[in-house]
């Protein structure tokens, strides 16, 4: 959303090892670290954000592992690499590689699986953490193990039925992110990069992808209780598209995102989203969850 402040500690792990290094470094000077992906879904703080932030940043690595019960820290040598693209179908994703890289190495290979992650911006790291994805599928269908710091600063290596993601989240708690292996399933060049396209296209008509936002800012509710209608619907049935407090702004074409329309402030945005979820409640009874993710520097 391009606002918020600095952050007072920042630390750029370079591998998993790094990473778990960085968790357990903070966690002994007593600060439990924020984890930073591509920020495609935070809201942060104006002025300093005290304590430690760890981007994933200049954690990249995508690759295909050559033997499936490798553990997933390990880097295969690349001289072996599978020859084919029906050999294996499997990628390890470090927690830093960009959706966008993922989804055009795969699609490059016409393996299936994930072209609903498209037009979703962030780290595979923040896909796993938020189960990214939408009505044509999501981060966690194609999951199979995934590697993360634990609680006691170990890393630790989790088969997918040893998880319970759910509806915009991975389920994970306090679980840091490091590595991920994925499994696709073999089609053609061609129409994986088709079905690609055209879930960018449908994506691009209804969400102002231009402009600076964190996508959809509440979950959308049970439908049982909301009478069907999604978080967008209800912030339209109520009259609040185009509303703004100073340049943040509900969009006109879409209810659930938010803007920054260049020099809002978190305050702006934090303040807009209170004002649409208070009036919904007050209007509708449902009262909307937020998807955005907050820092507050108090926290
Ligand atoms: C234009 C636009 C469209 C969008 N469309 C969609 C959509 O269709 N579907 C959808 O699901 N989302 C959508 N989003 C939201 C966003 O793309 C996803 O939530 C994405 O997964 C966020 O990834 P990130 O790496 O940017 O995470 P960040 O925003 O950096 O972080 C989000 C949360 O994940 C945590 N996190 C990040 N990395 C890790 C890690 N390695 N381990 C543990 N926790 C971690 C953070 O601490 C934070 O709590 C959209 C956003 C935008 C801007």
């Amino acid at each position: 959303m391009r606002v918020g402040g600095r952050a007072e500690w920042l630390l750029e792990p370079a591998n998993p090892e790094e990473l778990r290094k960085a968790v357990v470094a903070a966690r002994e000077d007593g600060f439990e670290p924020r984890i930073l992906g591509g920020g495609a879904n935070l809201i942060i703080d104006d002025g300093v954000l005290s304590g430690v932030v760890i981007t994933t940043d200049r954690m990249k690595r995508l690759f295909r592992p050559i033997v499936m019960n490798a553990g997933l820290v390990e880097e295969p040598d690349a001289r072996i690499a599978p020859a084919s693209r029906e050999d294996g179908l499997r990628f390890v994703s470090w927690a830093g590689t960009t959706h966008q890289k993922l989804l055009t190495s795969a699609s490059a290979l016409g393996w299936s699986g994930l072209e609903g992650l498209a037009g979703v911006p962030g780290h595979v790291g923040g896909g796993v953490a938020m189960n990214a994805g939408g009505k044509w599928g999501g981060m966690w269908d194609s999951v199979e193990r995934v590697l993360v710091v634990d609680e006691h600063g170990e890393l630790v290596e989790l088969q997918r039925d040893q998880c319970s993601p759910r509806y915009r989240n991975g389920g994970l708690g306090r679980k840091i992110v490091a590595s991920v292996l994925l499994k696709f399933s073999l089609d053609s060049v061609p129409a994986v990069k088709e079905r690609t396209r055209e879930f960018l296209l449908a994506k691009n008509k209804v969400q102002p992808v231009s402009l600076w936002s964190a996508g959809c800012i509440f979950k959308n509710p049970d439908p049982e209780k909301s009478g069907g209608r999604t978080a967008g619907q209800l912030v339209d049935a109520v009259g609040l598209k185009g509303t703004h407090i100073g340049d943040a702004e509900i969009t006109d074409l879409h209810g659930n995102f938010f803007v920054n329309r260049g020099h809002a402030t978190a305050s702006d945005l934090l303040a807009l989203i209170e004002r649409a979820r208070d009036v919904v409640a007050d209007r509708t009874g449902v009262v909307l969850e937020n998807e955005v993710k907050v820092w507050r520097s108090s926290d």
